[in-house]
C-alpha cells in the first residue's frame, strides 16, 4: 500500500441502499421497462425518456429527470429508485489506477478497477462475489463464492466509474472509460444471463453506448456457455489458460478437470466470430519455475495452431500467501519472444494498480457465504452459481 491514496471516504453516491420495497429501475431491459411503464398508465415515450435520463444523462435519482412531469415523477418514487452500489472505499494508486470497493445493498462487497492507459482506459468489473473457481494464484480464489451479482449490480461499477471520471451526459469523443473487461471477482460464464443482461444495456444504442469490440469477457473455461457468449452478446473472449498440459492445468485451474484441454481448444476453434481480425486472447499468468519454461513457450504455440489467437502474459501478481513467485524477467522476456518467433503476437502485461491491491487476481472482498440459518432476515437471499 506505499503509494497508495484514499480519495473517497465511505459515502453514497445516491439511494441509500436500503430502499425497502422499491425496485431498482437500473437493470431492466428496454422490455421490461416498457412493460413497467406501461402497467403505470403511462405511454411508451416515458420509458424511452427514463431511459435516456438513467443512461445517456447518468441521473441517480428522480428530481434531476426535469423533463418528466412532476407527477410522473413521483409516481415512479413511490415503486422505484435508481440506485448505485455504495462506495465503500476508492483508492488512488500511483500509476493512475483507481479501485472502488462497493458495499451492496445486502452487505457484500465486490471491487472494480479502473486502468486509465494512453490510448484508452479501461474498466475491471465483477460478476460474482468471490468465486467458486479456485484457481491457486489468484486471490480472488481463496474467498468462497458467496453469490451472484445481479444486472444492476454489474451495471453500477460501470455507473460509479462514470460518475468519478465525470462521463455523463455520454460523451461521443473523448471517452475516458473506452473499454470493459469482465476480468473482475467472479467467472462470468457462471453467471452468464445477469453479465448478459447488464452488457446488452451497456451496448444500446442509446446510453453508454459501448460496442461489443471494446468489450471483453474473460473466462477460465467454461466449455458450455461459450458459444452462447459469442452467439448472444458477440463480445471478444478471453481464456485463462495458463498451463499447456491437462496435468498442470488441472492443479492450478482446477477446473480443468471438468472442461479439460482438449474440449476448451474446440470450443475456441468454434467459437462464433473469432476470425484474425477478431482474435482470441490468452492469458499466461507466469509462475516462475512453474509453466515458464521454452519447451512450455513452443508447445503453448503448438496448442493454439489453427486458432485466432493472440497471447496476454501476465507477470504473477503476489498477495498475502500466495505460494508462487513470478517468473524472472529476461525469463519473460525469452518466453514472448519464443511465441512472436512462432508468429503469435505475445505481449507481456504491465502490471498497474500493484500498491492498492488492483492488479490482476489481487481482488478479493471480506464477505463470506452465510449459513442459511444466519441468513434469515435478510433483504437478499444468495443465488448459486
Ligand atoms: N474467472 C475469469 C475472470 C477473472 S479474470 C477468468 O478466470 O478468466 C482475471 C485474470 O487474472 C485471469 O486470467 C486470472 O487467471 C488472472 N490472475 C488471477 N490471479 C492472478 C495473479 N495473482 N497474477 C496475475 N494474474 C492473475
Amino acid at each position: 500500500m506505499e503509494c497508495a491514496a484514499s480519495i473517497t471516504p465511505a459515502s453514497s453516491v445516491s439511494e441509500a441502499p436500503t430502499a425497502g420495497a422499491r425496485r431498482n429501475l437500473v437493470g431492466l431491459t428496454r422490455e421490461a421497462r416498457r412493460a413497467e411503464i406501461a402497467a403505470l398508465g403511462e405511454p411508451r415515450f416515458r420509458a424511452d425518456q427514463l431511459w435516456h435520463w438513467i443512461y445517456h444523462r447518468g441521473a441517480s435519482d428522480f428530481p434531476a429527470m426535469t423533463s418528466l412531469s412532476k407527477s410522473f415523477r413521483a409516481k415512479l418514487a413511490e415503486q422505484y429508485h435508481v440506485g448505485r452500489p455504495e462506495i465503500a472505499s476508492h483508492q488512488l494508486s500511483s500509476d493512475g489506477t483507481q479501485k472502488w470497493l462497493l458495499r451492496l445493498p445486502d452487505g457484500n462487497e465486490v471491487e472494480t478497477v479502473f486502468i486509465p492507459e494512453d490510448d484508452r482506459g479501461t474498466l475491471c468489473v465483477s460478476s460474482q462475489v468471490g468465486c467458486t473457481l479456485t484457481c491457486r494464484f489468484c486471490h480472488t480464489g481463496t474467498q468462497r463464492l458467496v453469490r451472484n451479482l445481479s444486472p444492476d449490480e454489474i451495471l453500477g461499477q460501470i455507473m460509479i466509474a462514470r460518475d468519478a471520471l465525470d462521463e455523463w451526459p455520454s460523451p461521443k469523443d473523448g471517452r475516458r472509460l473506452t473499454n470493459i473487461v469482465m476480468m473482475g471477482m467472479g467467472e462470468p460464464l457462471y453467471n452468464f444471463d445477469n453479465v448478459a443482461q447488464a452488457l446488452t444495456i451497456v451496448m444500446d444504442p442509446e446510453g453508454i453506448t459501448l460496442g461489443r469490440r471494446k468489450i471483453t469477457l474473460s473466462t477460465a473455461g467454461v466449455v458450455p456457455m461459450m458459444a452462447r457468449c459469442g452467439k448472444e452478446l458477440g463480445v471478444n473472449l478471453a481464456v485463462s489458460l495458463h498451463a499447456v498440459t491437462d496435468e498442470l492445468r488441472n492443479h492450478i485451474v482446477p477446473l480443468n478437470k471438468k472442461y479439460p484441454l482438449a474440449e476448451l481448444m474446440a470450443a475456441c476453434r468454434s467459437y462464433p466470430g473469432a476470425h484474425n481480425a477478431r482474435r482470441i486472447t490468452f492469458e499466461y499468468v507466469m509462475l516462475k519455475g512453474i509453466n515458464d519454461s521454452l519447451a512450455e513457450a513452443k508447445e503453448l504455440a503448438r496448442l493454439l495452431k489453427g486458432i485466432p489467437a493472440k497471447l496476454n502474459l501476465i507477470p504473477f501478481n503476489p498477495w498475502p500467501g500466495s505460494e508462487y513467485e513470478c517468473s524472472d524477467w529476461d525469463t519473460i522476456e525469452r518466453f514472448s519472444d519464443s511465441l512472436f518467433a512462432a508468429g503469435l503476437s505475445a505481449p507481456v502485461r504491465r502490471p498497474r494498480g500493484r500498491d492498492i491491491m488492483a492488479a490482476c487476481g489481487q481482488l478479493k472482498s471480506a464477505s463470506e457465504k452465510l449459513r442459511k440459518s444466519q441468513r434469515v432476515g435478510r433483504t437478499a437471499a444468495p443465488q448459486s452459481a
